[in-house]
């Protein structure tokens, strides 16, 4: 049999395998990605970039090809409700339908890009994938490959494989291996990996179709139209505003075919509507939260580790998140500037948000399965922006006291002359901000085991204020741009290489 050999292998070629296979990438490390269909998803699916999912793609080059894809989904903001689109569209208030009409939404957006060099991307995920694959298709993709099944040891994972298109069957011997296959994980559940919380509870049927509603709702754009009747209860998504949307049905799978065609022109309120389904894919409502991120060599990220309802907006952007705090690590370990425990940490540090966002996704849907409005009020600005969570693991060095710029948060954004962003200066490495003192720090970098950018920063007074920093401190950043630890200039080269290794688990401090 042949056998084929690779650092990581990525299994899964949906959003979360193909934004592991870019970060790894930025990182050198050589990867096999297997994914079992042909190409990409068509379903257009999420919809919501975060905004600090955006500043991921923004060091990945990929922001404004992003906003770009979506632009046509961009002025969709706000939930309707009625019994059809078209009485709903013609009776609410104009002054309550239209991208330009939600004030409260507009001015928190505002407020939130103040904070960051990006701001939230609306765009379907059958575009996204498709530009994140553009990127990727240079690197070791194999579409229409299918992982059979996989063991592991203490060295390695070998992993079964078929080429879908010639039948053959291979292995992979990998270092390590991504389980990135979606809600239904094979890999997870071979691992056995216990499962938290409320499981599955709703059947819906995703009906992705093709109508010209572009005159109806021109100037009265929404995000979603939510209807409840005797007969009918879902929600319709706006995918361009004109001619593509998905209705989201609840049914039950035990009762037969479902009417299709007469429910949709219902929904909109057009009888004799012309229209053609471009497809259709049954999903549930599920909250399952794997409570095991790292076994031995595999990592498990995306939806097989967190799935969730997607009234958070959360599940691709939990993923690509995953994978950011994953591949740096992997990319240490494998270049032995770092000590297996790193590895932990994706663990202790990625659990948790997953399992908080797909609570929470879960609380959001109302006693019929659709979004409760009121929690959307509540927690939409949050979901919409920075992460406002600390990681607190061995992989940060923390002090007692809460501030901007402490270690475990995220790094501040601040706009520099240049019109780049502090966040400009990470892009995947480890970097040092000093606010003085730039000799000592210097010597510093240069003699920590592992590459350091300094970036110097005389008296700077905004950053300082940002970050409570003062000329003897200085900032260390990790490859994900999360704050390290806070260093001050006495010692600074044994302070600077100490903390290093301890982040890096390395035993010999
Ligand atoms: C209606 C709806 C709206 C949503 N809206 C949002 C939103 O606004 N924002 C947001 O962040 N998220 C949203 N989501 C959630 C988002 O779509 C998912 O979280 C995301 O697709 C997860 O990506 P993934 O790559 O982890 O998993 P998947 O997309 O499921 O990809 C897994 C891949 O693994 C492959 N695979 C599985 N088994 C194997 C195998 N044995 N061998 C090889 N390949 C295999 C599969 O074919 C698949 O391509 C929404 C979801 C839905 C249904």
């Amino acid at each position: 049999m042949k056998q084929d050999s690779t650092q990581v292998l990525i299994v899964g070629g949906g959003i979360t395998g193909l934004t592991a296979a870019l970060f790894l990438a930025q990182q050198g490390v050589n990867f096999i990605l297997i994914e079992k269909h042909k190409g990409t998803s068509i379903h257009p699916r999420a919809r919501t970039i975060d905004i600090r999912t955006m500043e991921l793609f923004r060091g990945l080059g990929l922001s404004e090809e992003l906003r770009e894809g979506g632009k046509a989904l961009a002025p969709a903001w706000g939930i309707l409700r009625g019994i059809n689109l078209v009485e709903t569209l013609n009776t609410t208030k104009s002054d309550i339908i239209g991208n330009a009409n939600f004030p409260k939404q507009f001015a928190a957006m505002k407020a939130l890009g103040e904070k960051s060099p990006e701001s939230v991307c609306r765009c379907t995920q059958d575009i996204s994938e498709a530009i994140i694959y553009q990127k990727a298709k240079h690197h070791d993709l194999r579409f229409n490959h299918q992982l059979l099944t996989f063991q592991q040891d203490e060295n390695s994972v070998a992993a079964v494989v078929k080429n879908r298109e010639t039948e053959e069957i291979y292995t992979i011997q990998a270092n390590y291996m991504i389980a990135a296959d979606g809600a239904n994980s094979m890999i997870r559940k071979q691992l056995e990996i216990p499962l938290a919380g409320h499981g599955a509870w709703m059947d819906l049927l995703n009906i992705y179709f093709e109508a010209d509603l572009s005159t109806l709702v021109r100037g009265r754009e929404f995000s979603q139209f939510l209807i409840e009747t005797s007969e009918i209860t879902g929600f319709l998504l706006a995918i361009n505003n004109a001619d593509r949307w998905t209705f989201h049905l609840r049914y039950d799978p035990e009762k037969g075919e479902v009417p299709v065609d007469e429910i949709l022109r219902k929904v909109i309120g057009i009888p004799d509507l012309k229209m053609s389904i471009l497809s259709i894919l049954p999903w549930q409502l599920t909250v399952r939260i794997s409570t095991q991120l790292r076994v031995n060599k595999i990592f498990i990220a995306g939806d097989a580790a967190h799935t969730m309802t997607p009234y958070a907006g959360k599940g691709a952007n939990a993923g690509i998140q995953d994978v950011q705090n994953l591949a740096w690590k992997l990319a240490a370990v494998l270049k032995h500037q770092a000590g297996d425990a790193l590895l932990d940490t994706y663990h202790t540090e990625r659990q948790p948000v997953g399992a908080f966002y797909a609570n929470l996704s879960g609380e959001m849907a109302d006693k019929n399965g659709l979004i409760d409005e009121s929690k959307m009020m509540q927690y939409g600005e949050k979901l919409l922006g920075l992460p406002d969570y600390a990681y607190d693991s061995t992989a940060v060095v923390r002090p007692s006291q809460l501030f901007r710029g402490e270690p475990g948060t995220c790094i501040p954004h601040m706009w520099l002359e240049d019109g780049s962003s502090s966040l400009d200066w990470v892009k995947g490495q480890f970097v040092l901000i000093a606010n003085g003192h730039f000799e000592y720090w210097r010597a510093a970098s240069k003699l920590s085991h592992i590459q350091v950018k300094l970036v110097e920063l005389p008296a700077n007074e905004p950053w300082m204020t940002l970050t409570q920093a003062t000329p003897t401190d200085a900032i260390l950043i990790r490859p994900d741009d999360f704050v390290a630890a806070r260093l001050n200039a006495l010692h600074p080269c044994e302070q600077l290489a100490k903390t290093i290794k301890k982040i890096c688990s390395l035993r010999n401090i």
